[in-house]
């Protein structure tokens, strides 16, 4: 038999069995178990949800003031970025059954993520930075690759590789362009590096800060004026900011 049909048959008879187990289980349940049972159940999950509604209005009240302030009070931010981490998905979810803007959302996110990083103080040295930047950075008439190593750029000034390799020389910091996820999780794996600046769009920068875990990523959006994933930019400055507030002085 064909090895997908073969496949898609187990996940077939996986699920009738599960079906059918749980038709069993609620069928003996209903047999057995009294009426007052399923009303203290009931108790239970409205109590357990009242709960889980008010806990995340605090916490979506305390982004809201994070937000506005722009900086962390009270709260130590990594638990903050930990909680965040969890509410990101819900918050999606919501975004997503309504069609509201999802880039707007991505950018509440990825502001609140880099005033946690902020707020971190963290202080290092610069062989623990690493940036990451995203290959549609460079120019689509340039002919060089520059994935495996950016410095072979010419420096023509057409794009902002040119700028990013300025940086990477000025600093000594580790730079990479990478062509997707899969790549910026391999090079991180191999710098190992204490403090991230990474330069994407808005879905891009959000699934990586919330894919990298014990690292403080701090999030640099690229400017798209020719349309998504062609010929973007960023503000050099903005990078070299995030660079200069991890430095110990
Ligand atoms: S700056 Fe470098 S990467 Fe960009 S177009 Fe010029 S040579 Fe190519």
């Amino acid at each position: 038999m064909d090895i997908r049909i073969k496949q898609f048959t187990k996940i077939v008879v996986i699920n009738t069995i599960v079906f059918l187990v749980i038709f069993i289980v609620l069928w003996v349940a209903n047999i057995y178990i009294p009426v007052y049972f399923y009303k203290n159940v009931f108790i239970i999950l409205a109590i357990l949800f009242l709960a889980l509604g008010l806990l995340f209005i605090i916490f979506s009240t305390v982004l809201i003031i994070i937000y506005k302030k722009k900086k962390v009070l009270i709260f130590p931010p990594k638990v903050l970025a930990k909680i965040f981490k969890i509410i990101y998905p819900l918050i999606l979810s919501i975004t997503n059954f309504f069609h509201y803007d999802k880039k707007i959302i991505n950018q509440f996110f990825i502001y609140i993520n880099n005033i946690f990083v902020e707020s971190m103080n963290l202080k290092g040295n610069f062989k623990d930075i690493l940036i990451l930047a995203p290959h549609c950075i460079q120019n689509s008439s340039c002919n060089i690759k520059i994935t495996s190593n950016s410095q072979v750029c010419i420096g023509c000034g057409k794009c902002k590789i040119y700028n990013l390799n300025n940086l990477q020389k000025k600093y000594k910091i580790k730079l990479a362009i990478a062509t997707g996820g899969t790549l910026a999780r391999k090079v991180i794996k191999e710098c190992k590096p204490k403090y991230i600046i990474a330069i994407a769009c808005e879905r891009d920068l959000i699934s990586g800060i919330l894919d990298v875990d014990g690292i403080a990523v701090y999030g640099v959006l690229n400017k798209c004026p020719n349309g998504p994933c062609k010929n973007t930019t960023v503000d050099i400055k903005k990078v070299e900011d995030a660079i200069k507030n991890y430095i110990l002085k």
